[in-house]
């Protein structure tokens, strides 16, 4: 999964098989689409030595733009 930030592009890994696949639901619980590893966006981005690299905040962003995305056309609103 890669997240735009501005300046710098990050690739979030899984912890278990470095997949960079996955999606995340309406509760920010990112699920790995490799083996299904489900944790907090918070914790994938920790796992990952990446939270004083970035701003949280803009990540957060990023992924709720993402998740709205993956829910257009589910009648997601
Ligand atoms: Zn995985």
């Amino acid at each position: 999964m890669k997240l735009n930030i501005p300046d710098q592009q990050i690739t979030l890994v899984c912890p278990n098989c470095d997949s960079t696949f996955f999606s995340i639901d309406e509760n920010e619980i990112v699920t790995c689409g490799t083996c299904n590893l489900k944790l907090h966006k918070d914790e994938l981005i920790e796992q990952n030595n990446i939270a004083d690299k970035i701003d949280t905040n803009q990540i957060a962003k990023d992924l709720a733009k993402k998740m709205k995305n993956i829910f257009k056309g589910k009648g997601w609103k």
